[in-house]
């Protein structure tokens, strides 16, 4: 029978946060494969956890892929860490997940720290509906093009980002977003564990006169709902009517005129209420 592949979270600053169970985990499998043997080692050591270590990191990941996944069909269990957080989330690992679902290989989760979901609480901006973006990319089409697709999205934006890039973001940002909300959330979980909450026009001035230190995610306000109505009022009202006349009660017909119309929901909600009092 097959081995188990088992996702391991691992701190993303603060070892406190290594959970009893993926402490066990670590303790407990064949052994480990690890983004970075170096930064694993030290959390090994840390644990005192002693187990054989295989490299799996985004140059290897085919090789080692090669060696991880025979091991596992022969009985062999395995903890995939990366150098923090997830492994599979802006890391190497989903490669590996894809191909042990193909063989039929069991991948069992022990969750942890995950950046981009601690910023996201710590942000104050809304969480409700977000887009995760990862890294932007360094080379200027694709980055164009993807800063490009993110001017209209409504859902609040979480980007991952370096120090030594965050400037060139933050003008990126500003350039094609325009000013916004924006948290930068750096060193989570650290003792100098900070969200500066300001807009991305502030941010970068802020950070022209102080160098960014520490890895950062970018949590930013979505674009503002376009309210610009395509017709008149009245005529919204008729578009309403339609609705009513359908059978929906007000609340319903308002909502769904105003996602036809432009309108918002509530001035035509009172808008008919108002016409059909002094009708
Ligand atoms: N797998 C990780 C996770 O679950 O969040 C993400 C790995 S990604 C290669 C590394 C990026 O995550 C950093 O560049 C930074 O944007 C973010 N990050 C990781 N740890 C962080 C921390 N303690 N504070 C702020 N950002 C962090």
């Amino acid at each position: 029978m097959a081995g188990t592949l088992y996702l391991v979270g691992t701190p993303i600053g603060n070892l406190g946060d290594l959970s009893p169970r993926a402490l066990e985990t670590l303790r407990s499998v064949d052994f480990i494969a690890a983004e970075d043997t170096r930064v694993t080692r030290k959390l090994m050591t840390h644990f005192d956890i002693r187990k054989p270590l295989v490299s799996y990191y985004e140059h290897n990941r085919v090789e080692s892929a090669a060696v991880i996944l025979p091991r596992l069909q022969a009985g062999e269990s395995c903890a995939l860490v990366s150098d923090a957080g997830m492994p599979a989330i802006s890391d190497p690992g989903e490669d590996l997940v894809r191909l042990c679902a193909q063989e039929g290989i069991p991948v069992a989760t022990v969750p942890g720290p995950c950046a981009l979901v601690t910023a996201l609480a710590l942000s104050g901006l809304p969480t409700q509906r977000f887009t995760f973006e990862g890294f932007l990319s360094n080379s200027g089409k694709s980055r164009r093009e993807h800063l490009a697709s993110l001017k209209e999205e409504r859902r609040t934006i979480v980007l991952y980002e370096a120090p030594h890039k965050l400037i060139r973001t933050l003008e990126d940002l500003l350039e094609v977003l325009g000013d916004r909300d924006i948290a930068l959330c750096r060193e989570l979980t650290k003792f100098h564990e900070e969200a500066r909450r300001t807009t991305i026009a502030q941010a970068l001035e802020y950070y022209q006169r102080e160098r960014p230190r520490g890895e950062f995610v970018l949590v930013i306000r979505g674009a503002p709902a376009n309210r610009t109505p395509r017709m008149s009022l009245e005529e919204a009202l008729e578009v309403l009517d339609r609705f009513r006349r359908d059978g929906l009660p007000l609340k319903e017909a308002s909502r769904l005129a105003a996602a036809e119309t432009g309108h918002s929901k509530s001035n035509l909600y009172h808008a008919a209420v108002v016409r059909d009092r002094n009708a």
